[in-house]
């Protein structure tokens, strides 16, 4: 008996251990999605609902926050930052600016100049180099602008930059298209927003993949806000915050 009711002792402590295990790992993931579902969640939900109720929550195209290099991208809430976890275990490379009305009717600018290139296979997207970052001389970084079409992948993107378009000097507010709500799957599109990042350079002349935040840039001093989801969790990012 004496034996048994020790054997039982070792798989119970081994149950516990298993048990923390599988709890550090779950917090690991989740605490990062938990935050995002706080205060920013609660609000992204009360501007949908109603935008013109808080025009206090909404930054302005073409302004500058500040000593910064960047205009601001477009109009609307910023809804998401960089670093914001929309599911556990994923980590947002960039932005999202949310206009708050129909697809096609925001502006997108130009946060800063730089040359222009927009794949021959992109709809909704651009991607425009910058030669030497203005934070750091000398490094070539690169600013992405995505969700610039329709559900069905109409795009919103200026004529004046047509699918190939390659290396297009373009200038610090020039006009660039308008916030769409394009997925990629016409039953399950995105809400209507601009989704913008700095990509760093792949040292070959090329952008790094935008996908993975780690080939992505804190946006937040270049733009003069608060858009780091660790450091800034739940801040309202709108100027002179
Ligand atoms: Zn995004």
């Amino acid at each position: 008996m004496r034996r048994a009711g020790r054997r039982f002792g070792w798989a119970a402590w081994l149950m516990v251990g298993a048990g923390l295990v599988v709890l550090i790992v779950g917090v690991y993931f989740l605490l990062p999605w938990l935050r995002t579902g706080g205060a920013r969640m609660l609000r992204l939900r009360q501007w949908f609902s109603d935008p013109t109720a808080h025009p206090e929550w909404s930054i302005r195209a073409g302004e500058r926050c500040g000593e910064v290099p960047f205009l601001l991208p477009t109009d609307g809430y910023v809804g998401f930052t960089w670093g914001d976890s929309f599911r556990p275990g994923h980590s947002h490379q960039g932005i999202d600016i949310f206009g708050g009305v129909e697809a096609g009717l925001t502006p997108v600018v130009a946060a800063y100049s730089g040359y222009l290139t927009r794949q021959p296979e992109w709809k909704s997207s651009l991607i425009m180099r910058v030669p030497s970052d203005p934070l750091a001389p000398g490094r070539q970084i690169w600013t992405y602008y995505t969700h610039l079409a329709d559900i069905g992948g109409n795009s919103y993107i200026s004529p004046l930059f047509p699918p190939g378009t390659r290396e297009q000097y373009v200038e610090a507010g020039t006009f660039l298209g308008y916030q769409g709500n394009y997925s990629g799957d016409p039953n399950n599109p995105t809400g209507v927003h601009l989704h913008f990042s700095i990509v760093l350079d792949d040292g070959q002349g090329s952008f790094r993949n935008e996908l993975r935040i780690a080939n992505t840039l804190d946006p937040s001093p270049y733009l003069g806000l608060p858009l780091n989801a660790s450091t800034d969790p739940g801040a309202l990012a709108v100027c002179g915050q």
